[in-house]
Parts: structure tokens; C-alpha cells; sequence
């Protein structure tokens, strides 16, 4: 795998070079790491990558590789959102299969774009929404679709942190500043960082599409071009209402996120920072509690899959990272790109579908939070 982003101090691109590298199927072993040539090969150095595959841009990157006898496979994109698209675009072009880090793009219109180019490649590409790396998530989904709930009636997804409660972008700290300012992290603030997660697993547990929404986006924290505060009526597609909230100015919030689905028979509850259980509760008074690691005979192959240790050994963040990566791993040494869809994994539909909310979420809340539509007509379902 060759990394783009994941330089020094940066969040994300470690814990992904840590789950990829989990099962042993995948290593890295190139990357631009930064747009600073010097920082990128700080970078490879501290990741123990051979000098000559450290490249000083995403473009040397895919140059040189594919000039290689044994060029990297696939391409992992976990820069600021703005430089999705370029870089997924390169790499398409070049040859390599993508998988990129959330939010699929920076606009509704450059996703649209995207899609177009991962329809015209041979190459595959998906989007790590972590979240539906969870066993328990995956199941969440099978017990919905095989109706244990009944029809879904109401749903409520809650996505809150603190970490944005003062103007830390104004302090340099390097995640704060990018995702403050609208030419690296597009339209969306918080609804492009955290709602695009709240709103893929309301839709991906559900199974139910979200048609159109009611926001009320705000900046609570004084000169903010972008929003930091979410709050979002939804109706899904078999005419449930359904709330999403998302903060990043939730004080004692760390990052909390909680999915509630009340269906016609139960309702099911699950909690990030409690991921190992989903919890299951039905009309009659029964309350059922899943665990990690389960051998209940009814769970889903998908679910089982996710599973990594035995009943009661605590899995988290980066295993449900290193399923997303097992499983695109999988799919590039098979060349069976058909079974992406029927996987659990996101594809450009799933990151049409984050963008197409945060711009329905930004045209409501302009309108004085009127109800507007999610662009639909181009989603395939999948
Ligand atoms: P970050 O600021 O910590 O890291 C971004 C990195 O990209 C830095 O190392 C920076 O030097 C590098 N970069 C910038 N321009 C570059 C260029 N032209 N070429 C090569 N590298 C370049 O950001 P982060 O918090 O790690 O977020 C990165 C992405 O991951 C964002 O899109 C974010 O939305 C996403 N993310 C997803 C999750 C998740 O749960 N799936 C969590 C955090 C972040």
C-alpha cells in the first residue's frame, strides 16, 4: 500500500498504516507524505520505508511506482478533505485501486465527479467509514433487514465532541486549522467531519435512505466560517422521522457516537464508546444484549467475519479500521470488483451520499432550516 497524508503529528494515517498492516496481508511501503518534501520523508523514515519510495508529491508518487517491477496495489488517501478528489483521480488514472478516508470529496459536485471516474476505471475504490467496521454494526444491519424490529419508525443518531469548544484553529493545532477553513475542508464543518459518519450509519444499519432533512447548522464558537454545531430532522424513505445531531462544541463529549432505531416490535441501541455491545429491546419487556465475540447462531456470516477474539476481550477502533482493510484487501487479490457492492464496505454511492447530505444540511439551514430534498437520482442502491 502507498499512503498519501499521514505526515508528521497528523491524526489519522497512523492508526490506518496500524490496521492495515493488523492481518499481515497488507504493509506500506511508499508515500507522499506531506506537501512538504523534507516532512514526507521525516515521515517514511519514522514508518521504517526504504529512502527511495518516499516521494516528495502524491503525482512523483504515482509516477515512479507504476515505473516499478513491484509497484504498490492500492493507494490509501488520508490528507484534508479538498485533496480527495485530486489525488483519487491521479491515482485512478495511474492505475491503483483507492481507498480513501471520509468525506468522499469537499462539494456535492466534485463527488459527482469522482463518480464518474471510479465508473469509467477498472480499479476499485471504497471509503473507510470506520463505524461500519464494527461486528456489531454489521449486525445492527442484518437484524434490521431481516426484520427483527419490524418497520423502522423513528430513528435518532447523536455524533458529539468538545475538542472544537474554543478557537484552537486559531492556535496553529493542525487538525482544528484545516478543518475550520473552507478551502481545504469544503462546505461542510462539522456536518462534513462527523454528520457525514452519523448519517452513513443511519443509513447503512437502517437500510432505509434519507429523503429529505430539515438543519439548523450554526457556528457556535464567534468568527467560524464553518459550522460547529449540528442539528438535523430527517425523514427516511419509508416516511420515518429520524434526528441526527452532530457537535463538535459539546462540552464532556469526547466522541460520542450513539444510533437508536425504534422499529414496529423493538428498538435497537448501540454506542461507540460502549462498542461491544448492541443492545436489543422489544415491546414485550425483553431486553437482549449482543457481545463481541458472539456465537449466537442467528448472526449474520458478515458480522461473524468482523469478530477478531472470543467473548469478552474488548475490540475497538483500529480493528474495526483493519476489517475495512481486510476486506478491500481481499477484494484486490480475488478481482472480484462485483463483490464490492455486496460487501460491507463503502463505496462512491455511500460518499455521494455523505455529500449529498452536508449540502442539503447547508442549503436547509441557509433557508431558515425549510425542508429540502437529498439528491437522490443518482444513487444506485446498494
Ligand atoms: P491531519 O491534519 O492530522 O493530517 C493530514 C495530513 O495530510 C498531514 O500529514 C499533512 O501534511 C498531509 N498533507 C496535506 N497536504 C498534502 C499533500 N499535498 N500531499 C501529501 N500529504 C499532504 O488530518 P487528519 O485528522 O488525519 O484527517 C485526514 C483525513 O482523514 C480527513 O479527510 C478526515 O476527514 C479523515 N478522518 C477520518 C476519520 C475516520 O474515523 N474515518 C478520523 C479522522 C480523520
Amino acid at each position: 500500500m502507498g499512503m498519501v497524508g499521514g505526515g508528521p503529528g497528523s491524526f489519522i494515517g497512523p492508526v490506518h498504516r496500524m490496521a492495515a498492516e493488523l492481518d499481515g496481508g497488507i504493509r506500506l511501503v511508499a508515500g507522499a507524505f506531506s506537501s512538504d518534501a523534507t516532512r514526507s520523508r521525516e515521515a517514511g523514515a519514522g514508518y521504517g520505508l526504504a529512502p527511495e519510495r518516499v516521494y516528495a508529491s502524491y503525482a512523483e508518487l504515482f509516477a515512479d511506482e507504476r515505473r516499478r517491477e513491484d509497484p504498490i496495489d492500492f493507494v490509501t488517501i488520508v490528507t484534508p478533505n479538498h485533496l480527495h478528489l485530486p489525488v483519487a483521480r491521479a491515482a485512478l488514472e495511474q492505475g491503483f485501486h483507492v481507498l480513501s478516508d471520509k468525506p468522499a470529496t469537499a462539494t456535492l459536485a466534485e463527488a459527482r465527479t469522482l463518480r464518474e471516474l471510479v465508473r469509467r476505471s477498472d480499479r476499485l475504490y471504497a471509503l473507510t467509514y470506520t463505524y461500519a467496521g464494527y461486528g456489531l454494526v454489521r449486525e445492527a444491519r442484518a437484524l434490521c433487514a431481516r426484520g427483527e424490529l419490524g418497520a423502522v419508525r423513528k430513528a435518532v443518531v447523536e455524533y458529539s465532541q468538545d475538542w472544537l469548544s474554543t478557537p484552537i484553529e486559531a492556535t496553529g493545532q493542525r487538525q482544528a486549522a484545516w478543518r475550520c477553513n473552507p478551502t481545504q475542508a469544503g462546505i461542510g464543518g462539522c456536518s462534513g467531519d462527523i454528520g457525514v459518519h452519523a448519517f452513513q450509519l443511519l443509513e447503512f444499519v437502517s437500510g432505509l435512505r434519507v429523503v429529505e432533512l430539515a438543519a439548523q447548522l450554526s457556528s457556535v464558537v464567534p468568527g467560524r466560517l464553518l459550522d460547529d454545531d449540528c442539528n438535523v430532522l430527517l425523514r427516511l424513505e419509508n416516511g420515518a422521522p429520524a434526528v441526527l445531531i452532530a457537535s463538535q462544541v459539546a462540552a464532556g463529549e469526547r466522541n460520542g457516537l450513539t444510533l437508536k432505531l425504534y422499529g414496529e416490535r423493538a428498538g435497537l441501541s448501540w454506542s461507540h464508546e460502549d462498542a461491544n455491545r448492541l443492545t436489543i429491546s422489544s415491546l414485550n419487556g425483553d431486553t437482549r444484549i449482543l457481545h463481541a465475540g458472539s456465537n449466537a447462531p442467528t448472526l449474520d456470516s458478515l458480522s461473524k467475519a468482523a469478530f477478531r477474539l472470543p467473548l469478552g476481550h474488548p475490540e475497538g477502533y483500529i480493528e474495526a479500521f483493519a476489517n475495512i482493510y481486510r476486506d478491500f484487501g481481499r477484494l484486490i487479490v480475488t478481482g472480484d470488483a462485483a463483490s464490492l457492492q455486496q460487501s460491507a464496505l463503502a463505496t462512491i454511492d455511500t460518499g455521494l451520499r455523505g455529500m449529498a447530505f452536508v449540502d442539503a444540511a447547508v442549503r436547509s439551514s441557509r433557508a431558515d432550516s425549510a425542508w429540502v430534498p437529498v439528491d437522490q437520482e443518482f444513487v444506485a442502491r446498494e
